[in-house]
């Protein structure tokens, strides 16, 4: 057996107590015959693979099954779970415990919407945890390790390494590539404050193994991993106290986007610190206590456990990619062109290992780009592409192009056209009146730049934008398109419309009142 006995401990759910404990080993048992089964044997390579592809996140999976369904030899190699990030510490358990934490915010809020709230709101948090390891099982099936092979892809199982620049060894073989592809991921950043290694702290590879939801929690950090589970653990009952080293959470997106996101994490019950940066971390007993600074106040938490959510550094160590002749670095990662390539002409990198949005979705179209350009002769460029992008917090935050600011640094001139979700009625019937539809258009045009959407289903809604932008359909054209009633999506026809009002000139107006009249 190859995976470290270290990561096979992340993916195992611990102590689970009865009668749940058999079910758990069950459905541990079914994820990891799917992303890594315990009696795998590595195949032996014959002859030179076209393609031999490292990691097997989002990646590294889309693009082995791109390139074997076109034919070609594959390899796909992964030192730990089939499924990489997204699926075993990521986007999916992730997502899958935000959905229940939802629930129980829903249960508390019943009598706005002419329920009632019971009696007695019990988190059984050991069962959030069971139906997210469900789900997590559930979709394994999609990427499991029968369902490659099947495909004729040759999985290995091990920690790949470069041993020239044209071929890999792994497992005590050795690979010959035509062609290979990087696609190793990112794994979390350790914050360098002293004590917090001695004190132990959470990160996304292990946040997930809890059993016992902490009753006081400190999550370091304001980016979308920090805010998205201060939200569903402050909903699970914990006491959640947040600190982010910056005057606004999620500082990328626009600022009143924040501001929202801000209201609603204070409004359940979340303690906010911004401006505040964690210092030094200490034990009293089992608790640890954590001074923080903010401006000129310094002050202590005291809590049960500590996430770190800072940012995530890409896994370019222990490759030898040196001797392959691959540029990287240890903060930005692997060094690619517009056409993914590295240094090595025949090595090519995807995902998060070299991208700077390190998302699922980045990292799949950029592993099918890779694939296409390295195989295929292909030319696309990742320049080309128009990634949005979402944070799932209640209310969701969306975005897709360019903000305002950066349309300004290039100056280029932007009209905005904003909906707030209180105007649309679908949010208004569903009680999800929170947030805004912002379009930015090219002034004098309908060219969509960017947008921002805040709303429940942001991640949803930003999706019809996507299609715009990267078909160049302009707001014009959007103005046609008929949408469902009710629906919350109407916020972008709606502010289509408003464009379209623009477009009335007074001479328009007075042309169009003569030929009426005529
Ligand atoms: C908590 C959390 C929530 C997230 N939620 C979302 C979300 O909602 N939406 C979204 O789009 N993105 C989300 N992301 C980001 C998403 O998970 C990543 O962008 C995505 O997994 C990147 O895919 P990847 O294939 O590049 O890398 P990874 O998924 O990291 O996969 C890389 C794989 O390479 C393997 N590997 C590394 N080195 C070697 C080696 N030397 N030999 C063999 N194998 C190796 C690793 O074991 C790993 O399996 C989230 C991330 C986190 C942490």
């Amino acid at each position: 057996m190859n995976i470290s006995s270290a990561k096979l401990e992340q993916a195992m759910p611990h102590d689970e107590s009865p009668p749940s404990a058999a079910g758990n080993d069950r459905v541990h048992r079914a994820l990891m015959d799917n992303v890594h089964p315990p009696i795998w044997r590595n195949p032996s390579p014959t002859d030179t693979y076209n393609l031999v592809v490292i990691g097997a996140g989002p990646a590294g999976l889309v693009a082995a099954r791109a390139a074997a369904a076109l034919g070609a030899r594959v390899a796909l190699i992964e030192r730990g779970l089939l499924g990489g990030d997204c699926l075993n510490m990521g986007c999916v358990p992730s997502k899958a415990i935000i959905r229940t934490s939802r629930l129980y915010a829903e249960m508390r809020d019943a009598e706005n919407f002419g329920g009632q709230v019971p009696d007695n709101i019990d988190v059984g948090f050991s069962t959030v945890m069971e139906r997210m390891r469900r789900i997590q099982a559930r979709i394994s099936r999609a990427d499991s390790v029968r369902r490659l092979s099947a495909e004729g892809i040759d999985v290995y199982f091990g920690e790949a390494r470069f041993v020239s620049p044209r071929a890999v060894a792994v497992d005590g073989k050795t690979l010959q590539f035509k062609k290979a592809l990087v696609a190793t991921g990112a794994r979390p950043l350790t914050p360098p404050i002293p004590g917090l290694a001695e004190a132990g702290y959470l990160t996304n590879e292990n946040v997930f193994d809890l059993t016992e939801c902490p009753r006081r929690l400190l999550v370091m950090g304001g980016g979308p991993l920090g805010c998205e589970l201060a939200q569903a653990f402050c909903r699970f009952g914990s006491h959640v106290i947040i600190a982010q080293d910056d005057p606004m959470f999620l500082p990328k997106e626009e600022r009143d986007a924040a501001q929202i996101l801000s209201d609603a994490l204070a409004r359940d019950g979340v303690e906010i610190h911004l401006n505040t940066t964690a210092v030094a971390v200490r034990m009293e007993g089992v608790r640890k206590i954590v001074d923080l600074v903010s401006e000129d106040d310094k002050f202590s938490v005291s809590v049960d456990e500590i996430l770190a959510g800072i940012g995530r550094a890409p896994n370019v160590e222990g490759m030898n990619l040196e001797d392959a002749g691959v540029r990287y670095d240890t903060e930005t990662g692997i060094h690619v062109d517009d056409f993914l390539r590295t240094s090595n002409p025949r090595i090519y990198a995807a995902g998060d290992v070299c991208l700077e949005h390190k998302f699922t979705h980045a990292a799949e179209a950029s592993a099918r780009m890779a694939v296409r350009n390295a195989l295929f002769l292909g030319r696309e460029r990742l320049s080309g592409l128009t990634i949005p992008w979402c944070t799932y917090t209640d209310p969701e935050i969306a975005h897709i192009g360019l903000y305002v600011r950066e349309a300004r640094e290039k100056a280029i001139p932007v009209r905005t056209f904003t909906v707030l979700m209180h105007d649309v009625d679908r949010a208004v019937t569903d009680g999800e009146e929170e947030g805004f539809v912002k379009i930015h258009v090219r002034q004098g045009t309908d060219r969509i730049l960017g947008a921002t959407v805040v709303a429940r289903h942001a991640g949803e809604m930003i999706n019809g934008l996507s299609l715009a932008i990267s078909s160049g359909i302009g707001l014009r054209a959007l103005a046609r398109v008929i949408h469902t009633y009710p629906t919350q999506a109407e916020a972008i026809k709606m502010a289509a419309d408003a464009y379209n009002r623009t477009r009335l000139t007074p001479t328009v107006k007075s042309l169009t009142r003569r030929w009426l009249a005529w």
